[in-house]
């Protein structure tokens, strides 16, 4: 497996590759301290995950991950600074399919790598499957039911798209935005209430109270996580 890392900081690469040395041999560890030299590394080196620091000397994470966006979707993880809310936004609604804030603790770089690693792997799932179970949940796409338990569960149309734009996600975060937009359409982007009541009555409706699969992400939006 290889890993790219895009990062200025000599220090913060220093603790990453012998993070990845002790811990995990099997990754080849590429890097490059410049975002042109990361997009270029990309298609050069195939890397199987890249963690992507959003202050570069050169150009913005920002830039490199939609550049890189245009030709890959290999999963991105990006490096942002504590406190800046809105960089994990827009990074995730770039496409980026996790964050990980700064100062980090090495082991949780490591478990997020794992995290997303798993993911992409188990999400052959994502166009042809007619059908998504998960605990207790079962979802027919293609009869567009829901059963919780063995019970069906009656959602409203709205309601339903909500939870089919979770599950099509699962495991990562759906900014508010992205919900707003693909159930609402454009103009109802303004009107983040709306959205949590709809999310409320959904997590009423499947029993998720307190919420383990239907997870708030506070300041970002939304992630579905499979119950264990
Ligand atoms: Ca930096």
């Amino acid at each position: 497996m290889k890993v790219l890392l895009v990062e200025d900081d000599p220090q913060i690469l220093e603790v990453v590759s012998v993070c990845f040395k002790l811990r995990w041999p099997d990754v080849k560890l590429v890097f490059s301290a410049s975002g042109e030299k990361g997009i270029e590394l990309v298609e050069t080196e195939s890397p199987d995950i890249i963690i992507l620091d959003i202050g570069l000397p050169d150009m913005s994470g920002f830039e490199v991950l939609e550049q890189i966006r245009f030709f890959s979707d290999v999963p991105v993880i990006i490096l942002t600074v504590r406190g800046e809310e809105m960089d994990k936004v827009r990074g995730l609604e770039l496409g980026a399919d996790d964050y990980v804030t700064k100062p980090f603790n090495h082991m949780e770089l490591l478990a997020r790598v794992k995290a997303v690693m798993n993911r992409t792997r188990m999400s052959e799932f994502k166009g042809g499957e007619s059908r998504f179970t998960s605990g207790r949940l079962v979802i027919d796409f293609a009869a567009r039911t829901v059963a919780s338990n063995d019970e069906v569960v009656k959602l409203t149309p709205i309601e339903y798209k909500i939870l089919h734009l979770m599950v099509r996600n699962a495991g990562r975060v759906v900014t508010q935005r992205r919900l707003m937009s693909e159930v609402w359409g454009e103009s109802y982007l303004e009107n983040t209430d709306r959205l949590r009541t709809y999310i409320r009555r959904l997590r009423k409706k499947l029993k998720d109270n307190p919420p383990q699969m239907l997870l708030t992400e506070h300041g970002l939006g939304y992630k579905f996580v499979s119950p264990v």
